[in-house]
C-alpha cells in the first residue's frame, strides 16, 4: 500500500436566509453558505483534499459551475461522486481530518453529526473521520461573521 496525503481548502460568503448545510447536515441558522452548489465548505475542502491526494486536479475541474448536472449539488452526493472517482483509479480512502473556521454557528453541538454524515458521504468508520472547529477570533471576513472557511487533510492508499 502507498500512502498519498492531500490537503484542501474551501470558503464561501454567508448569506441571510439561505439554508446553512456544512459538513453534509443543515443547521438552523438565520444564513448560509453561498455558492453555485449548497456552499458546503467542509465537504468542499475534503472532496479537494481527495482529488489532490489522488492527483484528479481540483474541485473546479472536476464539478465544474458551468455544468448544469453540478449545480446545486449537495456536500454528501459531492463526496459519494469524489470517492466514486478515487476507487476508479485504485485509491482507497482511509481518514479525514477537518478543521471548521466560524464565528457562528457553534459547531460543537452538531460535530457528532456532522461526523456521522460525513462518513456516511465517503463510506468510511467514524473515528476515521476527525472535525475540529473554532472563531476566527473576530480577524477577517470569518471573524466578522461573513464567511465560514474550512480546512481538511486526507489520508489516501494506493494498491501496488
Ligand atoms: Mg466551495
Amino acid at each position: 500500500m502507498i500512502p498519498r496525503i492531500g490537503f484542501g481548502y474551501d470558503i464561501h460568503r454567508l448569506e441571510l436566509g439561505r439554508p446553512l448545510w456544512l459538513a453534509c447536515i443543515e443547521i438552523p441558522h438565520p444564513s448560509g453558505l453561498l455558492g453555485h452548489s449548497d456552499g458546503d465548505a467542509a465537504a468542499h475542502a475534503i472532496a479537494d483534499a481527495c482529488l489532490g491526494a489522488a492527483g484528479l486536479g481540483d474541485i473546479g475541474e472536476n464539478f465544474s459551475d458551468h455544468d448544469p448536472q453540478w449545480k446545486g449539488i449537495s456536500g454528501a452526493r459531492l463526496l459519494d461522486e469524489t470517492v466514486r472517482r478515487l476507487r476508479g483509479r485504485g485509491f482507497a480512502l482511509r481518514q479525514v481530518d477537518l478543521s471548521i473556521l466560524a464565528e457562528a454557528p457553534r459547531i460543537g453541538p452538531h460535530r457528532g453529526a456532522m461526523i456521522e454524515a460525513l462518513a456516511g458521504a465517503l463510506g468510511l468508520p467514524l473515528p476515521e473521520v476527525s472535525v475540529k472547529a473554532r472563531s476566527n477570533e473576530g480577524l477577517d471576513a470569518v471573524g466578522r461573521g461573513e464567511a465560514i472557511a474550512a480546512y481538511a487533510v486526507v489520508l489516501l492508499e494506493r494498491h501496488g
